[in-house]
Parts: structure tokens; sequence; C-alpha cells
């Protein structure tokens, strides 16, 4: 704790993690031997670099980049890569020990890392991102390869971004390694689906959570935040299991359509003309835009999906989704509740699917692109989706099972910490001590 002091989002993140392995340790007594909780707590390494680049005025600009190669224990290091403003390194570090263990609970075969820059996407022209993507690959790449470290796309990078970040690692490396990155555009190497499949996994995962309750999507009223990736495709499958999704935001604000949100008009104003969410009013004249963020919790559903960011869903907004009788939450965004909206839901006995397991659908698709681009065979959408559902439900079944076998049924958050945890600590074991 000391020596991370500065770091408050790491420090917030091993603290849900420790509290959850207490149970472990005590019929574990070789991971205590091992040492493991202390190896496994210390990345492998941080990579910290310059990125210089000219913007449209020729001016040089400089930012920070990131790589966090946390552990390989499991596969190649395998996280995305965020660009936003606010990412600094505590924010990679706890997004990079969380993914060690979401990656280890996908079952397939992916260490856990992360990266990022402080580069602001917003209000940069094509050329400029191009620009930046090349400069942030020109150093990234020396310490990346299909079975050494694979980055992929988070807040701020999408398709787009890894497109101009791919081209530039073939030239430095004349390589056409296309496993050498996740996210890319299907037919240049991407997946079907894998756009789909955060906000799809995170759906069915709460289906699973609603169906061993003897409930449904069905007929619910469900509020999601966020308006990006994981957001537009958690909206279209609850939209598909018959519930109406009445809100969804963006930094700005948040929209409220009491009729429905129409999909479409939120994919062309998001996707298309990459504008502000508030726009959706000239859509649909019944809807309202408020600006500020968390005011998006005090809307009555049954269902709320947390999409957006980390710590969006504080105590009191976690009292007023309870008072107003939310029955789940299916966290598709990586830790938005922190530890006191987690208990408040844990206390009053709402269904909680936490990041690690319900957002575990993106890297699990993220993982078959892989074997699809070493295999030179692409599979169909229905494919990729069916086999996205299967993982999503072994999840499941698999936190659910860990919760019970260490004390705490029902608990996700501790059983789909445990079971990450047990499968990495025992490949641990495996390897000796280094
Ligand atoms: P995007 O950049 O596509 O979208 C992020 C969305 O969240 C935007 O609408 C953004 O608005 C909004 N947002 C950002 N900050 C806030 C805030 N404080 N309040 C309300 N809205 C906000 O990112 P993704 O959809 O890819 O990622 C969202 C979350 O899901 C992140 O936590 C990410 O780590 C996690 N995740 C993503 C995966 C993926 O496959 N993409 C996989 C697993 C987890 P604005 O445009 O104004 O910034």
């Amino acid at each position: 704790k000391q020596q991370n002091s500065h770091q408050a989002e790491f420090l917030q993140a091993a603290e849900e993690i420790f509290i959850s392995l207490v149970p472990v340790f005590a019929q574990h007594p070789e991971y205590i031997k091992a040492n493991i909780l202390s190896r496994i707590v210390e990345p492998d390494r941080i990579i910290s670099f310059r990125v210089a680049w000219q913007d449209d005025n020729n001016q040089v600009q400089v930012n920070r980049g990131y790589r966090v190669q946390y552990s390989n224990v499991m596969g190649p290091y395998k996280g995305g890569l965020r660009f936003h403003p606010s990412v600094n390194e505590s924010i990679i570090k706890f997004l990079g020990f969380e993914q060690i263990f979401k990656n280890a609970l996908t079952g397939q075969p992916i260490g856990g890392g992360k990266g990022g820059s402080n580069f602001d996407p917003k209000g940069k022209s094509d050329s400029e991102i191009m620009r930046f993507c090349q400069a942030f690959m020109t150093e990234l790449y020396r310490h990346i390869g299909p079975d050494v470290d694979v980055p992929a796309g988070d807040i701020g990078v999408g398709a787009r971004e890894v497109g101009y970040l791919w081209g530039q690692y073939k030239r430095l490396t004349k390589a056409n390694e296309s496993g050498v990155l996740t996210g890319k555009t299907p037919g240049y190497g991407g997946s079907l689906a894998r756009k789909e499949a955060t906000g799809y996994g995170t759906v069915y995962f709460v289906n699973e959570m609603l169906k061993d309750a003897n409930d449904s999507f069905e007929g619910k009223t469900v509020v999601v935040s966020g308006s990006g990736n994981v957001s537009t495709y958690a909206i279209e499958k609850a939209q598909q299991y018959g519930a109406k999704v009445v809100a969804c935001s963006d930094s700005s604000g948040y929209i409220y359509d009491p009729e429905g949100l129409d999909l479409d008009a939120i994919k062309e104003i998001k996707e298309v003309k990459g504008d502000r969410i508030s726009t959706y009013v000239n859509y649909r004249p019944n809807a309202t835009f408020t600006e500020g963020c968390t005011g998006i919790w005090t809307i009555p559903c049954d269902i709320a999906l947390p999409c957006a960011t980390q710590n969006e869903i504080n105590g009191e907004s976690a009292r007023t989704l309870i008072s107003n009788g939310v029955k789940a939450i299916g966290e598709g965004a990586n830790m938005p509740s922190d530890l006191e909206a987690i208990n408040e839901f844990l206390e009053a006995g709402v269904l909680f699917g936490p990041a690690k397991a319900a957002n575990a659908g993106g890297v699990a698709v993220s993982a078959l692109e892989m074997a699809q681009d070493s295999s030179r065979v692409f599979w169909s959408f229905e494919e990729v989706d069916a086999k996205l559902h299967q993982i999503m439900k072994n999840i499941y079944t698999d936190s659910k099972a860990a919760a019970e076998k260490y004390g705490f049924p029902g608990n996700l958050v501790v059983g789909a910490n445990i079971a990450g945890f047990i499968k990495v600590a025992d490949g641990m074991l495996t390897e000796g001590v280094y």
C-alpha cells in the first residue's frame, strides 16, 4: 500500500480482489508459502514512453504512452489500449491487474496487460489521430508480438485506431503478423462480432443471473450508461431480449426517452457523425437531455448496466437505484461501481454481475480473433456469437460455483475473483519462483 499510495484506482482494484481471496488462502497454504499475492500484484514490467507527433498546425505535441505487461502465466499479455486525458500509471495498472483474472476466467490462453496514453482524441482530425497512432506504435512495436503481447481497443481506441496501429506495426516489422493486435476491421484480419462482443456478453451474463432467479429481460426497464462501443451493443442485445432501454449517456450528460431508446438514432449520432448524445432530442421530441453524468442513476429501472467508465456508481447512486427497485446490475465498464456501491448492492440482495466476469466477452472474442488470425480461417458472425454466448455461460457457472465452494453463495464478486485467481495461482506454482 505504501509503495503505491499515490495510485488510488490501483489500490481500489487490488483491495477488492484481496478481500475476496481471504477464504482461498485459508484452504490453500501452498499459495501463502509461494508468496503468490506479493508476486501477482507486481507487474512483470511497466513500459512508459514519450509519444511525439505533429498536429495539423505543424506544432509538435508530446504525450505519454504506457504498456503494463502484468502476467503471461496464462498466455501472451493481452489487454486494450486506452486513449483518454485521464490516463496515468494508476489507471493502467488497475486495468492490467483486473485483466489477469478476467482473461483467466474466459478459459482462453491469454495473460493480462493494458496500455494507453493521456492523448485526448476529442476534437482531433482523422490525420491527427493517424499520426498519433503511428507515433505511439513507433515505440510500442518493439515490446509486442502475436506470441508476446497482443493489445486491443478500449476507451478512445476503436477499429479506426487499431487499423492505423496495425499499419504502422507492419511497416516497422515487415511481418504480416495480424495476430499482434485485435479489434481489427473484419475482412482485414478482424473477427466478426468483436464490435458487439462486450455489450452482448454483458447482457448474456446478466441473462444467466436472471434465469437462475426465474426471471428474464422481457418487459424490463433498463438504464445503460455511456454511448460508446460497450453501451451501444448492450442496448442492442437488451432490446433483442425484449427489454425497454430508457436512458444512456456520454461524459456531458444523459438522455431519457420514456418510450424506449431509438438505437438507429444513437448509432447515427455516435458511429456515423461522432456527435454528442445531447443531439438525440432532435430525433425524438419526447426525449430529454440532462447535463451531468451521475443523474442517470436516479431514473427508476429494473436493470442497470454501467458501461461508461470507472467509479461512475458511488454509494449514494447505489442507494438511489436500490430504493427505486433495481433487481440486477451488470458491469459492462471496468470497475464502474466503487467498493461502497458494491457492498450496498450485495447487502440489498441485488443480483450483481461484476466487471471481471460480465464484461469478459470482449477479450474472449479477441482471443477468438487471435485463433482465426493464426489459422487464416475466419468464422461467421453466428459461429463467433455462439462461442461468445457459451463462454459467458461458462464464466457465470464457474463464478457461481467458486462463490459456493468458498462459502459465499450468490456473491459473484468473490466467485469471479476466486475462479480467475486460482487458475493463475496454480499456473504460477507450476512455473516456479521468478
Ligand atoms: P468508448 O470510448 O467507445 O465509449 C465510452 C463511453 O463512455 C462514451 O460514450 C463516453 O462519453 C462515455 N463516458 C466516459 N466517461 C464518462 C462519464 N464519466 N460519465 C458518463 N459517460 C462517460 O469506450 P468503450 O465502450 O470501449 O469502453 C467503456 C468501458 O468498458 C470502459 O470502462 C472500458 O474499459 C470497458 N471495457 C471495454 C471493452 C471493449 O471491448 N471495448 C472490453 C471490456 C471492458 P464521451 O464520448 O463523452 O467521452
